[in-house]
C-alpha cells in the first residue's frame, strides 16, 4: 500500500513573516488529516522558521532546490548538508529550474544522488513541454528524464541512522508535471496523467524491479486545485499531488489534502 502524498511548492513566494502566517493558518487543520503524507516547501530563507513551527506535527518540510556539492566555494548555493538539518525532502528537477536556470538531466542526476547520499528524499519532477506533447514525444521525453535522473541511483540508499540501507523506493517520490499544465490553469485529465504515471512506473521497473516500482509514490502536478483534486486522487495509479499556486492559499491547500486523503481511503 502506497501512502498518499501531497506537497505544496510555494516557489519564490512569501517573506519569512508571510510564510509563518500561512503555516499558522493551515497547520492545525493539516495536522489533523490522517492517511496522507503532507509536505510544505517554502523558500530557503523560511525553512528554519517553518521547521520550528512544524515540530511535533505530522507535516514535513521540503526545500525547493539544492546544489549537488556538500560544501565549498559555490557562492550563493545551498547544500544537502545544510538542508538536512531542517528538511526531510527536496524538490529536484522542477521544470522552472530546467527552463530558467539551465538544469540539465545530468545536473538533476547529480542532485538526486547527492540528496540521497545525504539522507534527503528527492521529489523528482519530470514532464514534457507543450511542443513535445503536441509532437507526440511525451513518452520519449519522460523515458529520457526518468532514466537520466536515476542513472546510478539505488536500489538501496543509506538510512538516516547510517547503520543500514533502505530501499530507494522509500526515499524518493516522483512528480509527473507536464510543463504545459504548470501555473496555466490547464490541468491534464486524470486519465492522461495516470497513463503517463503508468509509463514512469514501467521505466522504474526496468531500472530497479517491479516490486520497487509498485512501492514508489508517483504524483501528478500542474494546476491542481480543490476543485479538480478528485479527478487525480481517484486514479489508483496517482499517489497524490505536487501543488504550486493553490498551496499558497490555506483553505485551498487544506481542501486538496483532505480530499486526497478521503478519496484514497475510499478507493483503498
Ligand atoms: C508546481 O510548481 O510544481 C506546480 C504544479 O504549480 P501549479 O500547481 O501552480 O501549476
Amino acid at each position: 500500500m502506497r501512502i498518499p502524498f501531497v506537497a505544496g511548492n510555494w516557489k519564490m513566494n512569501t517573506t519569512v513573516a508571510e510564510a509563518e502566517k500561512l503555516v499558522l493558518e493551515m497547520l492545525d487543520r493539516l495536522d489533523r488529516i490522517e492517511g496522507v503524507e503532507k509536505v510544505l516547501c517554502p523558500p530557503f530563507v523560511s525553512l528554519v522558521a517553518v521547521s520550528m513551527m512544524l515540530r511535533g506535527s505530522s507535516v514535513n518540510l521540503g526545500a525547493q532546490n539544492m546544489y549537488f556539492m556538500t560544501e565549498g566555494a559555490y557562492t550563493g548555493e545551498i547544500s544537502p548538508l545544510m538542508l538536512r538539518e531542517s528538511c526531510e525532502f527536496v524538490i529536484l528537477g522542477h521544470s522552472e529550474r530546467r527552463r530558467h536556470f539551465g538544469e540539465t538531466d545530468e545536473i538533476v542526476n547529480r542532485k538526486v544522488k547527492a540528496a540521497l547520499a545525504n539522507n534527503l528524499k528527492p521529489i523528482l519532477c519530470v514532464g514534457e513541454r507543450l511542443e513535445e506533447n503536441e509532437a507526440g514525444k511525451t513518452e520519449e521525453v519522460i523515458n529520457r528524464q526518468v532514466t537520466a535522473a536515476l542513472d546510478g541511483v539505488g536500489p538501496v540508499v543509506p538510512s538516516r541512522s547510517r547503520e543500514q540501507t533502505e530501499r530507494v523506493s522509500e526515499n524518493l517520490v516522483i512528480a509527473y508535471e507536464p510543463v504545459w499544465a504548470i501555473g496555466t490553469g490547464k490541468a491534464a485529465s486524470g486519465e492522461q496523467a495516470a497513463a503517463t504515471i503508468e509509463l514512469i512506473r514501467s521505466v522504474v521497473a526496468k531500472l530497479w524491479d517491479g516490486n520497487m516500482a509498485q512501492e514508489l509514490r508517483i504524483l501528478y502536478g500542474g494546476s491542481v486545485t480543490g476543485a479538480n483534486i478528485a479527478e487525480f486522487a481517484s486514479q489508483p495509479e496517482i499517489d497524490g499531488a505536487l501543488v504550486g499556486g493553490a498551496s499558497l492559499k490555506a483553505e485551498e491547500f487544506v481542501s486538496i489534502v483532505k480530499h486526497a486523503a478521503e478519496i484514497k481511503a475510499r478507493i483503498g
